[in-house]
């Protein structure tokens, strides 16, 4: 079969890997239908040290289950699902309490040891119980689009509203205007925000995160971003800030915004060493939360939202591009041509 391999900075490759094949009986093998190429990919895009053997890339899917093992109950073939980007097994204490990123036998898809990427035709589900969510439609709809976001960016935008508390009447800023971004600001929306400020410099981005419900755009940088967002929320900042980029200036930008007592929600997988302006966030009072999105813990409640056209997060995707064509997604993201690239193998 045919996956994407990144071998150093700047060198995609899409090669032939031996089939996806059932390896533990809780395995099961989903041929993808629909994946996508994530902001986060673009970091070893931009760093990724050179190695011989190469990483497997990709960790957002929608498909349908070809074959699963024989400790397999609730998945079977046939079944239409998303692949969340993190494998749980569903039953562990963290999985209970609804944090299935840090399940105690789970791990990454396209980045833990052994697993496979999504940027490929076929690839095996480790506990496919507790990972995979079967959806209650067939493969051929029109919500495509919206459902594989579910995978990652919405459930991540979702995560970045609930960890820095969004809530009705709350004041909201994103930091960023990547796909995680704007589903962040569909997520404050539907969470009941008050106002939504939007940080991000890239017209068609801006005018898409208007469309989906921010309220304010603020497109200067650095110190006089952090005026103009105190400016627009009566001079004391946001209670609520979705941080979606995860270098140092972002989350020095995302502290110095929240207003006292508030909270940041970090989603951004993070650059930078230290979390800035500690002493401030101190004084402040201010939460600083976030970490990798429970998809898995959200599907369920964002779902009939997709389903019933209420929020359409599908829209954050401009490219569509066949498998072969991967690498190319890569530049086009990199050099901000594209907000999110889906792959259909
Ligand atoms: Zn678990």
């Amino acid at each position: 079969m045919r996956a994407t391999i990144i071998y150093k900075a700047g060198d995609v490759r899409v090669e032939d890997v031996p089939d996806a094949s059932i390896i533990n009986q809780s395995d099961a093998i989903v041929r993808v239908t629909r994946a996508c190429i994530c902001g986060s990919d673009l970091w070893p895009y931009k760093d990724m040290p050179p190695t011989l053997t190469g990483r497997k890339m990709g960790h957002e899917a929608i498909g349908v289950v070809e074959a699963v093992g024989s400790e397999v109950n609730k998945v079977k073939k046939g079944d239409f699902v998303v692949m969340p980007f993190a494998f749980s097994d569903g039953q562990c204490t963290f999985c209970h309490e609804g944090l299935t990123t840090s399940c105690i036998q789970g791990g990454f898809f396209g980045y833990s040891e052994g697993v496979g990427g999504a940027q490929a035709e076929a690839i095996r589900i480790p506990l496919a119980d507790g990972t995979l969510f079967v959806l209650p439609l067939r493969e051929d709809n029109a919500l495509v689009a919206s459902l594989l976001t579910l995978s990652d960016v919405m459930a991540t935008g979702h995560h970045a509203a609930l960890t820095a508390k969004v809530g009705p009447g709350k004041k909201v800023a994103v930091v960023g205007d990547g796909a995680v971004g704007l589903c962040g600001v569909i997520a404050a929306k539907r969470l009941g925000a008050d106002q939504i400020i939007l940080l991000g410099r890239h017209p068609n981005r801006i005018a898409l995160a208007k469309e989906f419900g921010a309220t304010d755009i603020v497109s200067q940088r650095g110190e006089e971003a952090v005026e103009r967002v105190l400016k627009l929320s009566g001079g004391y900042g946001v209670h609520c800030v979705l941080e979606s980029v995860g270098t140092e200036e972002a989350m020095l930008t995302a502290v110095s915004i929240t207003r006292p007592g508030g909270a940041v929600g970090r989603v951004g997988v993070p650059h930078y060493s230290t979390i800035p302006a500690w002493e401030p966030t101190f004084y402040k009072n201010i939460t600083i939360s976030g970490g990798p999105a429970a998809v898995r813990a959200y599907i369920a409640e964002l779902l009939p939202d997709v389903i019933e056209g209420r929020i359409q997060p599908g829209r954050v995707f401009d490219q569509i591009i066949g498998l072969d064509s991967v690498p190319d997604g890569y530049r086009a993201m990199d050099k901000r041509e594209a907000i999110k690239v889906m792959v259909k193998p």
